[in-house]
């Protein structure tokens, strides 16, 4: 790894000096009156209950979240149905929860609770409620009328996510057959105009916020390693600066402990003279215990870092934070409808949220803000805005939950802004494939029992298959472990002893056989912390595997479908992944490693997989990474015919009468793009207006 050490900082124009002021920890009714929306209260309850829409633009930690849902409770406007509170991310959802609860004083489940996927902690006495926009827009399909609400309030709508920008429309709709219903956007930037105009010119109010000034320094030249910078710089400014705690910005997981660890070995080599940096990571996946670690208040004398991703730009707030440094990155989820698949891709920010991050170190007092790029990349390279989500993501599950809803008219569908066209037949092309849809569009019976599981379709799809093929309990457990964090644990000082523990579950047939695998030896060996230890598993990720299992049963039995084990039947839990799994085939290259069956892209067995190294003719996969090259990850090796079995709308044999059947070559019936295949799609639309 090059190293680039940041040398000198490009002033610019706010100069004061950070000052910093004694912490100390008031009463909570103290601290809610303390909050910036507090002095305007009234003002809200009022305008709430004059309006039926209402954006609010508040700066973050003005209390926003926490306090408007009380405030309306208060006024007894959770008596007439719950108010409900969605948020984009499923940590906020839950953290706010937490912390509303015990303003409120009760246990999270009471009259505060939250529901996000797989964890329902709400209960009849529920008043507020707190979820993920997602569950919400799932609400929508059994509810479009949201009628147990009284007030929804659409939160951090400025982070523009599919489910959120899915959910202006509904709630739109839906207000209109409600006179009573109250729909609330909150926002932390000031795109207020353009949420209040496609809200029928609803008004607009600010809440000033309590915010000091934050000197911006600039990289003086572009840093090639953001890490080392960081790095640098947190050292830099524990060892020469006063108190204050350190808010850095990074893309994931990976990194995040990565720079923990690398930070902590070089605090050790300090010594006694400087005072304690207490290094804190921040990401969703992090248990909750963990995460509130974060909010406890720093001891005196000592300094904290933590390490977030962009989920403290604006959902999380911390207080305390006198520097930021932000490497100006972030990771975000592009789908690519050429190749058919969706990557995550390590992004600049934009000008938008640069300013979000800055704004972070001026909570508390004058701060300051250290970017690690450059002046005229911030003016000149930067996008002002952040791209909607739904302009750049997988709509197939949104567009299969709007056509369950009997939303079929995508192309007038009342979008803020639409995603473009080619996603869309992607989508729907997609779906088609799945059989979800017919050839009009119109969902198909299998689509609307697919739509009724909280998945990718792609999941949804197999996990119906396998209730044909009998093999459904084995299923379930492959596409609950499919949904949770890795549950490989590979420390860095025992990697190598990690692999070969890891090798013992390896099925010869590839990881999801291995995922199985696992699940089951723990099961057996029940469910115990010792066998997870001796074999460098995440227990606490295999627990939340099997309680997204319980969750699918319970749809299942609600489906009234039976679940049955296939005893070992390896074969047909392989071809029952086939029939969703078929659009991401690969056929073995000479050259290239693998190919997609579809679209010829070269892609490599990842190799953490348990495949990695072996040389089957044709593989499946979960989905493909993009690190040093592609990879496909999740990967299972399958019979060629099973595409044709499976897929017979789909594949066709090149060479049927080849001498070995597992050489057989296959290929997609139709070039997935092509004119002739997409004009139907829309045409469906013409039907659907015409009935
Ligand atoms: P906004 O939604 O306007 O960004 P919030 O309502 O989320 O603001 O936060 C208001 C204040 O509540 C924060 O400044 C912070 O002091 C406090 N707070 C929020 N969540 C927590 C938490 N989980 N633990 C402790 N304090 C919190
Ligand atoms: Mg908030």
């Amino acid at each position: 790894r090059q190293q680039l050490v940041v040398t000198s900082w490009e002033r610019s124009r706010i100069r004061d000096k950070p000052t910093f002021g004694k912490r100390t920890s008031l009463p909570i009714s103290q601290q809610r009156m303390d909050l910036p929306v507090y002095s305007m209260r009234s003002t809200l309850v009022e305008a709430v209950k004059a309006n039926q829409f209402l954006v609010i633009v508040g700066e973050t930690g003005s209390g926003k979240t926490t306090q408007i849902t009380q405030y309306l409770n208060e006024e007894g406007l959770g008596r007439k149905g719950i108010i409900g509170c969605t948020q984009p991310r499923r940590v906020a959802a839950i953290s706010v929860a937490k912390r509303v609860s015990e303003e409120f004083g009760c246990d999270v489940g009471d009259e505060v609770g939250y529901t996000v996927r797989f964890d329902d902690r709400t209960s009849r006495r529920t008043q507020i409620k707190y979820m993920t926009d997602g569950m919400l827009q799932r609400e929508a399909l059994l509810d479009p009328l949201m009628s147990r609400y009284s007030v929804i309030m659409l939160d951090e709508a400025h982070e523009r996510t599919v489910a959120t920008d899915i959910l202006f429309a509904l709630l739109k709709e839906a207000a209109k057959k409600r006179p009573d219903l109250r729909v609330i956007v909150t926002s932390a930037t000031l795109d207020s105009d353009k949420f209040s105009k496609y809200f029928n010119d609803c008004p607009v109010i600010h809440i000033p916020g309590k915010t000091f000034p934050v000197e911006v320094l600039y990289a003086d030249t572009p840093q090639m390693d953001y890490i080392e910078a960081t790095l640098d710089c947190v050292m830099d400014i524990h060892i020469n600066n006063d108190s204050g705690d350190i808010l850095v910005f990074l893309t994931g997981q990976e990194e995040i402990d990565t720079c923990c660890e690398i930070l902590y070995e070089r605090v050790k080599t300090l010594g006694d003279a400087i005072g304690e940096l207490i290094i804190l990571p921040i990401y969703s996946a992090l248990p909750s215990e963990v995460q509130s670690k974060i909010f406890e208040p720093t001891p005196e004398g000592s300094r904290k870092v933590v390490f977030a991703t962009n989920i403290a730009e604006t959902s999380i707030t911390i207080d305390g934070i006198y520097y930021v440094i932000d490497p100006g990155f972030s990771k975000v989820n592009i789908y690519n409808p050429r190749a058919g698949m969706e990557q995550l891709v390590v992004q600049p920010i934009s000008r938008a949220q640069a300013n979000q991050r800055k704004g972070r170190a001026g909570r508390t007092g004058p701060g300051r803000c250290y970017r690690l790029y450059t002046e005229s990349a911030f003016f000149n390279e930067m996008a002002a805005n952040t791209v909607p989500e739904i302009q750049r993501q997988n709509l197939s599950n949104t567009i299969l939950m709007l056509k369950a809803m009997g939303i079929n008219d995508l192309l007038n569908f009342d979008f803020m802004d639409p995603p473009p066209k080619n996603m869309m037949v992607s989508a729907l092309s997609e779906l088609f494939n799945l059989e979800a849809l017919d050839t009009k569009g119109y969902l198909t019976k299998l689509g609307q029992r697919m739509s009724q599981f909280p998945m990718d379709p792609t999941l949804a799809r197999v996990l119906l298959s396998s209730v044909t093929n009998e093999c459904s309990e084995e299923i379930t457990t492959i596409i609950a472990m499919l949904s949770v964090q890795s549950i490989f644990y590979r420390p860095k000082d025992k990697q190598q002893e990690a692999d070969r523990r890891k090798a013992r579950f390896h099925h010869p047939y590839g990881d999801h056989l291995t995922l199985l695998n696992v699940y089951t030896q723990w099961e057996n060996a029940g469910s115990n912390d010792q066998f997870c230890d001796l074999n460098f598993l995440q227990g606490r990720h295999l627990k939340k595997a099997r309680d997204v299992k319980k969750q699918i049963l319970t749809i299942v039995h609600q489906l009234r479908l039976p679940v049955t084990s296939c005893r070992g039947d390896v074969d047909i839990v392989r071809k029952t992944l086939v029939t969703g799994f078929f659009m991401n085939a690969a056929k073995r290259d000479a050259q290239e490693g693998y190919k997609t069956v579809m679209g010829g892209t070269a892609v490599g067995i990842h190799p953490s997989s348990a495949l990695y190294g072996k040389a089957y003719e044709y593989v499946i996969y979960n989905s493909l990474v993009l690190t040093s090259r592609e990879f496909m990850s999740q990967v299972t090796c399958i019979e060629p015919e099973w595409l044709l079995e499976c897929a017979p709308h789909f594949y066709k044999a090149v060479d049927a009468n080849s001498a070995s059947r597992k050489r057989m070559k296959i290929a997609p019936l139709y070039d997935m793009y092509s004119k002739s295949q997409n004009s139907w799609r829309l045409s469906s639309k013409r039907n659907a207006k015409e009935k």
